[in-house]
């Protein structure tokens, strides 16, 4: 019998977790993880919700503010603007920087400095934010996008700040998430009874099946319970706000979570009384050492 190379639990014919891409643009990547378990899928969930790093403000000095608006709620305001991250793998954390608080290896400066000197109201956006380095600049999607509202200004009224946008995981602050939402389901025809639907009167009427129903079997009636089914299909839609494009969010999770497992290996090769660390099948070993 022949063998995967990579993998010898594997038989050739089997090639390890499949995806398939339904759909992708430039906010949306839609697509099909098979061939794998749940604890795998549900990881990969997780790390692009909440361990992909971005670029988010963190620090504001306000040095005027004469808005409506208290400094604390601009603060927050400022931080949850998405700003472009495609270049945060070249930057560092802060606590990783040799600097106190902030320098060019792991911070960039946004500065806003409106002032109404009109009749009219004023709306300060994200697009008054002015960066010092050009990849890191507040994300539109075109050049007819107003950006986003931060504040609005009466005549007379200012606002000046500083702020220090800084990489991060979302594990600390939500705003540092790359994703507005991931959307995960399996088994949609509910075959493995993982759910249990609350009812009045009729299940299929009341419960309406899934845009991913279509992709299984639809389960025949009278159709015995399969005790040791596992699920093996998993549909997840990735929905970003903009700082990274969705298949760099796809590509980074697979990353951080070899970065993971990668430490573990070594941790349980140390535990073992090993002192190298022994190969997994990925390549060098060097890559893990710059994990977290
Ligand atoms: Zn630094």
């Amino acid at each position: 019998m022949a063998y995967n190379a990579y993998n010898p639990t594997l038989e050739s014919g089997d090639q390890g977790p499949q995806i398939h891409i339904r759909e992708i643009n430039d906010e949306v990547l839609d697509f099909v993880l098979s061939n794998t378990d749940l604890s795998v899928a549900n990881a990969l969930r997780r790390v692009m919700i909440a361990e992909v790093p971005t670029i988010a403000i963190d620090i504001v000095q306000i040095e005027k503010n004469t808005s409506v608006l208290a400094d604390e709620f601009l603060a927050h305001r400022l931080g949850l603007i998405p700003l472009c991250s495609s270049t945060v793998d070249r930057m560092k954390y802060t606590r990783d920087c040799n600097c106190i608080q902030a320098c060019e290896n792991c911070t960039v400066e946004l500065t806003l400095d409106m002032c109404c000197q009109d009749d009219d109201t004023m709306e300060v956006t994200s697009r008054n934010l002015l960066s010092n380095d050009p990849n890191v600049v507040p994300v539109l999607t075109d050049d007819n996008d107003p950006g986003i509202l931060i504040v609005k200004l009466r005549k007379g009224q200012e606002l000046k700040v500083n702020c220090l946008a800084k990489k991060g995981v979302a594990k600390e602050h939500a705003k540092w998430s790359p994703v507005s939402a991931v959307g995960f389901e399996y088994d949609p025809h509910n075959r493995l009874r993982h759910t249990q639907y609350w009812v009045e009167q009729d299940e299929k009427e009341e419960w309406p099946l899934s845009h991913n129903a279509p992709e299984e079997p639809e389960p025949k009636p009278g159709e015995p319970f399969d005790f040791k089914a596992e699920p093996n299909r998993f549909y997840f839609r990735v929905e970003t706000v903009g700082s990274l494009r969705p298949e760099e969010v796809f590509l980074t999770s697979i990353s951080v979570l070899q970065d993971k497992l990668g430490t573990m290996q070594i941790k349980l090769d140390d535990d073992g009384g090993q002192d190298e660390p022994s190969d997994m099948g990925y390549g060098a070993n060097d890559q893990w050492e710059n994990g977290y």
